[in-house]
């Protein structure tokens, strides 16, 4: 006997902020993303290999593996 009362379903979105226009933000010049899986790796263990960062050797291998076909 439940007494079902139709409620219009109203989705309440939340206002989409307006973005402050970020276009002075120059590329970035020091590394800061893995160059084999491009995650950044500022938090990552960074690894560092013949000047390169990488989060990891797993993916040092992977980019070494990539720049060189063999
Ligand atoms: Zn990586």
């Amino acid at each position: 006997m439940a007494e079902q009362t139709k409620t219009p379903e109203q989705e309440v979105k939340p206002k989409p902020e307006a973005k402050p226009e970020q276009q002075a933000k120059p590329k970035a010049e020091k590394q800061d993303n893995c160059l084999a899986c491009n995650k950044p790796i500022k938090k990552l263990k960074r690894y560092y290999r013949n000047g390169k960062f990488y989060c990891s050797k797993k993916c040092w291998r992977d980019y070494i593996k990539k720049s060189k076909p063999r």
